[in-house]
């Protein structure tokens, strides 16, 4: 099946009742037929389900969904974007090893790294990832995962995944990326070489803020085990309601993307011309620093937004008190347009020095554009702005 018929069909269920959509098996166990049986299931002599940490089917047509979007070998679906991430971390990270990770990432992913791992003898490096020296400099004899969000959050800095994947293979060195900001429309890092991606589906896949889940791919067998391992034994797996939920929401994905990115390129285009409007980075505007790197490696330049207002801070919480459709609120990649002031919210617990390192201005507001009628949000906007 070719892209499109994918986000309908994978993983579907074939059932005793014919249902054509994936029924949600909302159950914590499953009846073994006999003795043998269970101890079969255990064993892994036969295939079937146990218990649902360990596997449900609503949740498995999920993973095979998305494994199959990702071009990956399988998925593991679990309980949040954070899960995943950290389901990477616990996976290939130890005592004494060390992580380089792009700077600019979703914040929480930094904070684990710097607040909480670093208490079980693991070390990170924070680098500004667009610099292939800087990642190539980053690499010590102990580092066992590159660990990259392109396009970044929040600054839309763009990663050459295929250079970087050099690189962390002269080293023998995993990559993980998370793909959360492109969606597998946009974005492969599988086929470019990367060893797992990782999305929080909460944003784009799910596509409606009404869940939050999240979701492992890995290219190969070996590791796609490794990573499911840590899922089941640390627990932190996905309910079969929230992969029920994610099913529908992943349906309409590349209509969503497609519709919001137009919506986002007519945005962008507003904004740059906007005389309150001191900088904006959007991959797909020519004054993108990278523009020709998102050319060749993603198919469009998606719907999020950062851009900065002549009048700073203060002006960009004008902004946003004033947007009356436009949603102030964190998260992204849903139906619905949202716009943040990243320095005071999801990224606030990234320390002061990291924030700047990473590129993360006071003045950043981050927009994710919806699917609305664009007259409706660039008029929003426009009114708000006049406040500013
Ligand atoms: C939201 C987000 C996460 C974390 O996901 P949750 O579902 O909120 O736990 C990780 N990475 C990126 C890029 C995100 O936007």
């Amino acid at each position: 099946m070719k892209f499109n018929s994918k986000l309908i069909h994978a993983g579907e269920i074939h059932d005793e009742f014919g249902s054509a959509t994936v029924p949600i098996y909302q159950t914590s166990t499953f009846k073994f037929k006999n003795a043998d049986h269970g101890a079969a299931l255990f064993s892994g002599e036969e295939e079937g389900y146990i218990y649902t940490r360990i596997g449900n089917p609503t949740i498995r047509a999920f993973e095979q969904n998305i494994a199959s979007l990702e071009n990956g070998v399988d998925g593991i679906a679990v309980s949040s974007g954070m899960a995943a991430v950290t389901n990477v971390y616990m996976t290939i990270l130890g005592a004494g090893s060390h992580v380089v990770s792009s700077a600019s990432v979703y914040g929480p992913s930094r904070v684990v790294l710097e607040q909480d791992l670093v208490r079980f003898g693991i070390e990170a490096t924070f680098v500004n990832a667009s610099d292939l020296n800087a990642v190539r400099e980053a690499i010590k004899p102990n580092t066992k995962l590159i660990y990259l969000e392109t396009p970044a959050n929040p600054t839309m800095e763009i990663t050459d995944i295929v250079e970087v994947v050099k690189i962390a293979k002269e080293h023998n060195i995993v990559v993980a990326v998370d793909n959360t900001f492109a969606s597998p429309v946009l974005q492969k890092p599988l086929d470019l070489g990367v060893d797992i991606v990782l999305h929080s589906i909460t944003k784009f896949i799910n596509g409606h803020a009404d869940i939050v889940g999240g979701v492992i791919v890995a290219k190969e067998k070996e590791m796609y085990k490794k990573l499911r391992h840590t899922m089941v034994y640390m627990g932190n797996n996905m309910d079969p309601h929230q992969a029920f939920m994610v099913l529908r929401g992943v349906k309409t994905l590349a209509i969503r993307v497609e519709r919001s990115q137009e919506n986002a390129m007519k945005v962008a285009k507003y904004l740059e011309a906007h005389p309150k409007v001191s900088w904006i980075k959007y991959p797909g505007l020519k004054s993108h620093p990278q523009y020709d790197l998102i050319q060749k490696q993603m198919a469009g330049p998606g719907s999020m937004i950062s851009f900065g207002l002549k009048g700073g801070l203060t002006a960009g919480k004008k902004l946003m008190d004033n947007v009356k459709m436009i949603i102030l609120a964190v998260s992204l990649g849903g139906v619905e347009s949202l716009i943040q002031h990243p320095a005071s919210m999801t990224h606030a617990a990234v320390s002061k020095e990291g924030k700047e390192k990473a590129g993360i201005s006071d003045d950043l507001v981050r927009f994710s554009c919806g699917i609305e009628d664009v007259e409706d949000i660039i008029a929003d906007l426009d009114q708000a702005l006049e406040k500013c």
